[in-house]
């Protein structure tokens, strides 16, 4: 790559292809920063300074404008008459313009790379950091979730568990449940049994007396009205006379149609036999 002079104004730095304004202290300037600097053109009792190194340029020709790509003319005329020995002093110098620019450059450029170099490294290590940070924070999250799988592992083990002892207990339950009504049943109905033959017994009782008492005064109807029955047992004990080989004929029934002692003792004899067996089969 080609060596190309650049504007000595650091925030410039405009490459310099067609003229350039240089100067006796080596540096060289794009036309609009010497303009800006008042490099171009002496004006009386103006005092000129350089922009880049702030050195004084009093002489007419410390600064001069430099068409960057000669004619041919000015190449054959520019240097011409002068004797070899200011020809060469004027190469030398020239040279040494050429050599300082260059070496500006590259320390310039220098600069820029260890600058550039610098800030890489920290973003580098920024970088590195965070990279170090994302994998160990993955890490913690890959550890985090392998734990809670073996969490949910765990709990799915013991909700099966749970779900099968709860339908075991549920069984039990309705197992039990199913007992305790059959006991409740078979508990009400012995009370209903014991209540249906009382009730049979006091019915029985009270129409014996009372067909003795029909005997002997004649006064049926005022001994039906004294005799005792329960009014609760008789539906239940019209519902006990309905067993079969039972006598057929209604509990409360019995003492108004008695008629006959042999009637009632026969009556007796069906409902002692009847309300034994409820008995029995506790
Ligand atoms: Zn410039
Ligand atoms: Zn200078």
């Amino acid at each position: 790559m080609e060596f190309v002079l650049r504007c000595n104004v650091l925030k410039c730095r405009k490459e310099l292809n067609v003229s350039a304004i240089v100067t006796t202290c080596s540096h060289v300037f794009c036309s609009d920063c010497a303009n800006q600097c008042q490099l171009s053109g002496q004006r009386d009792g103006q005092q000129r300074t350089c922009p880049a190194c702030d050195a004084q340029l009093p002489n007419h020709d410390d600064v001069a404008v430099t068409d960057l790509n000669p004619t041919e003319d000015y190449k054959t005329s520019v240097l011409s008459g002068l004797g070899p020995n200011i020809i060469m002093e004027c190469a030398g110098r020239a040279l040494s313009f050429w050599a300082y620019q260059s070496t500006t450059e590259i320390v310039y450029q220098e600069y820029l790379a260890k600058n550039l170099t610098d800030k890489f490294s920290t973003l580098n290590a920024q970088m590195d950091k965070v990279i170090h940070d994302a994998n160990s924070e993955i890490s913690n999250l890959r550890n985090k979730i392998q734990n809670m799988q073996v969490d949910q592992d765990t709990l799915r083990r013991r909700n099966k568990e749970l779900a099968q002892a709860f339908r075991e207990k549920s069984k039990k339950q309705m197992q039990t449940q199913e007992l305790y009504d059959k006991l409740k049943r078979r508990s009400l109905l012995g009370q209903v049994q014991d209540a249906a033959s009382d009730a049979v017994d006091h019915t029985v009782q009270a129409s014996v007396i009372s067909s003795r008492f029909v005997d002997r005064v004649g006064n049926q109807p005022q001994n039906q009205a004294q005799r005792p029955t329960p009014p609760l047992f008789q539906h239940q004990s019209a519902s006990s006379m309905q067993h079969p080989g039972g006598v057929g004929v209604g509990g409360t029934n019995v003492g108004p149609q008695i008629d006959h002692p042999r009637r009632v003792e026969n009556a007796w004899a069906g409902f002692s036999s009847q309300g034994s067996n409820p008995r029995k089969t506790k």
